[in-house]
């Protein structure tokens, strides 16, 4: 307790009622909530199995569980929940799934999955001229704002609300049918579920005693309401966040929450929190002079005393290859020179692609480094076909499943019989893994038809038993030699080194299960909650687990950067189009774009280095670009720009006070 400010202790101490601290970046918001974990289970008696903490990645999660855990003693933690809103919803549906009308072992549905599935809804049932991709953005919205399909129809105000809403009733009922949730489900279904069921609720009420939640200003519409509806009575929560850290408004994300909750809980206490520990007062200087450009409902006030620190250098290069090539340099210089790790660099970016070129680079100056994102682990073919079995496995059910592997590896199961059994299923009303083992299917399909899929199901049946009789994880490697996937994999990948890589990805697959299961603290974890866990992990932050740990290099979006902090960042591509966005620039939410550089900005404790091209390539074509209106926006005194040489005339000028408008100018160009 002794390092925190009486602000922080004030926060940490204060139990007797509802409770938000509003700071800034790197004011202690995330050090409160650990200390305040520590301090309800060793000074109030709230035993840790009582105690639930929400963050949003499961990063953070795990951040904060370690934080914790160096802060008790023994067995003080057992039972404590650190999670993401999502597992959070997942624990809760597994629990309550009957009362959902699921059946255990339920499938959670991933992008492509659920691309899959309203593409084929659109195709049967769609008449507006919308892609299925802003279909399922729509359905999003809806979901996250609570809304059910009937009443997405009752309220939709034209033709296009409508179709999809229609849409939206298909989809929802198809997933049921393949006893499948999404992702916004696993908020959704346990909000309507407390509210119809206020027996459930109690009974949670009672399990949760005392709530703490990480980066409120994130929440949505229903995990707002998820929060409500978990505290109940009893008002005793502490939430902190920081409105101009709010970067996820796309996804439903209401900063207003922060508002809201002062007129739910009239009795609400308000900490601010003031000093920055993390960055020197440059850095610090330049975070607050970008924020102000925007409005404000809050005054918050940050200072450090983490001395002046160095410039912000802003670094302008060639193309998108020089800028790749100049922060390579830069972090093998600085590590070769003051024998920093690498993991004390982080290389933050808008967007995902950004990382393609940077990686290059990297490994060809030998820099280890670790991405978060990128091509995630399970999306890549073999991983989606392997974790479709498992899913079938758990779930006969789920018909997205069924039809991704029953000609992988290849059992001459053509269309035609594949059509017949999808008719036939949909005339009994039974999945398609329980219409191929009905004996009634030889009414419509010659015997030898028949029996290759009665082959399937009798095979997939033994697989099943044997995962539920003993050792699980021997049986779906005894499965995975049983279809013999790696001779499938040879004979479609392009050469034997690929084919070796893709194996060890499925092998890789297998032992994340295994690693699942047995580290689960509580023991009773079933292989099907194992799988799940798989996919849930993968979806909130596409991060692979064989780097974990890893010392490296640490690049990530500015989206992931959230509540992270290193010594050392770069933040590439400060540029119009890129940062802020392109779709921002043209739908007018440049806000969330300065908050986002916000983020990124104060991720940095010594040294932050932006960088842009003058050029760079995009669809194949070479463009120019400018930099970022955010670089104007920065208090020039606290800049270094770099890289001006070549630059034309009106950058060159841009340095010291006369910058903004030389910027001004050529972002008119
Ligand atoms: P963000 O808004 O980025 O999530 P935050 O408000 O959650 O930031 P923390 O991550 O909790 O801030 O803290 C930032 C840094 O300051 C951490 O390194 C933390 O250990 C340190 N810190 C927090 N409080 C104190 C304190 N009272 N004394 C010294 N260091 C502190
Ligand atoms: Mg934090």
């Amino acid at each position: 307790m002794s390092r925190l400010n009486p602000r922080q202790q004030e926060a940490v101490t204060y139990v007797g009622g509802p409770l938000l601290v509003l700071a800034g970046a790197g004011s202690g918001k995330t050090s409160v909530i650990t200390r305040k974990i520590a301090y309800l289970i060793q000074h109030c008696g709230i035993q840790a199995r009582h105690i639930v903490a929400m963050t949003f990645t499961n990063k953070a999660a795990r951040e904060m569980k370690e934080r914790v855990g160096s802060l008790l003693r023994g067995a003080e933690g057992k039972g404590l929940t650190v999670s993401t809103f999502h597992n959070l919803g997942l624990n809760i549906i597994r629990r309550e799934h009957a009362r959902l009308g699921y059946k255990p072992g339920f499938s959670i549905f991933d992008e492509g999955d659920i691309k899959t599935l309203v593409a084929d809804i659109m195709q049967k049932e769609y008449a507006g001229d919308d892609g299925a991709d802003q279909v399922i953005q729509q359905i999003g919205a809806w979901k996250n704002d609570l809304i059910l399909p009937d009443q997405a129809l009752s309220r939709a105000r034209n033709p296009r609300e409508q179709n999809a809403a229609i849409v939206y009733l298909h989809y929802q009922r198809t997933l049921k049918a393949y006893n499948a949730v999404d992702f916004d489900d696993l908020i959704l279904l346990p909000v309507k579920l407390f509210e119809s069921q206020p027996e459930v609720l109690e009974k949670w009420q009672q399990r949760i005693r005392y709530l703490l939640v990480d980066e409120y200003q994130d929440t949505n519409a229903s995990q707002y309401l998820l929060v409500k509806l978990l505290v109940g009575i009893r008002h005793q929560f502490t939430v902190v966040g920081d409105d101009d850290q709010s970067i996820y408004a796309w996804r439903g994300a209401r900063p207003e929450n922060l508002m809201q909750l002062k007129s739910d809980y009239p009795s609400l206490k308000v900490v601010m929190l003031e000093q920055n520990y993390r960055s020197t007062s440059r850095i610090l200087r330049c975070a607050n002079v970008l924020i102000a450009n925007n409005p404000h409902v809050f005054d918050k006030q940050l200072w450090s005393e983490m001395g002046h620190g160095d410039e912000i250098r802003v670094i302008r290069c060639r193309n998108e290859e020089a800028e790749a090539e100049r922060v390579a340099m830069e972090i093998l210089t600085l590590h070769l020179k003051t024998g920093r790790p690498y993991s004390d660099f982080a290389i933050l970016y808008r967007g995902n692609y950004q990382s393609r070129l940077m990686e290059m680079k990297l490994q060809h100056h030998q820099i280890p480094y670790r991405l978060s994102g990128g091509t995630s682990f399970f999306a890549r073919q073999e991983v989606k076909d392997l974790m479709s079995y498992f899913r079938l496995l758990v779930n006969p059910d789920d018909d997205n499943a069924f039809l991704r592997v029953i000609n992988v590896p290849r059992r001459e199961i053509g269309s035609a019989t594949l059509e017949k059994l999808g008719q036939h299923a949909g005339e009994r009303n039974l999945s398609l893994y329980e219409a191929a083992g009905d004996p009634a299917l030889a009414d419509h399909l010659d015997g030898r038809y028949c029996e290759r899929l009665v082959r399937f199901v009798r095979w997939m049946d033994g697989v099943r038993r044997q995962c539920a009789q003993n050792d699980p994880i021997a049986a779906l490697r005894s499965m995975v030699m049983d279809i013999d996937y790696e001779n499938w994999l040879r004979q479609n990948a392009s050469s034997d080194k690929v084919a070796d890589v893709r194996m060890g990805n499925v092998w890789f697959l297998v032992e994340a299960l295994k690693n699942t299961l047995e580290r689960d603290e509580d023991g009773g974890m079933t292989i099907e909650e194992a799988i799940g866990k798989l996919v849930l992990r993968d979806m909130l932050e596409r991060q692979q687990e064989e780097e974990e740990g890893a010392e490296g290099v640490q690049m990530l979006t500015l989206h992931a950067s959230k509540g992270l902090e290193f010594p050392h960042v770069f933040i590439i591509g400060v540029e119009e189009e890129i940062l802020p966005h392109r779709s921002s620039i043209e739908a007018d939410t440049i806000e969330e774009e300065r908050r986002l550089a916000y983020v990124g900005i104060t991720r940095a404790r010594q040294n932050l280095a932006l960088t842009f091209a003058a050029r760079r390539k995009q669809y194949g074509e070479i463009i120019d670009c400018a930099p970022s209106r955010f670089l104007a926006e920065l208090p020039q005194d606290d800049l270094i720009w770099e890289g001006q040489e070549d630059a034309p005339v009106e950058a060159k000028a841009a340095r010291g006070k006369s910058a903004l408008a030389d910027i001004r100018a050529m972002l008119k160009r």
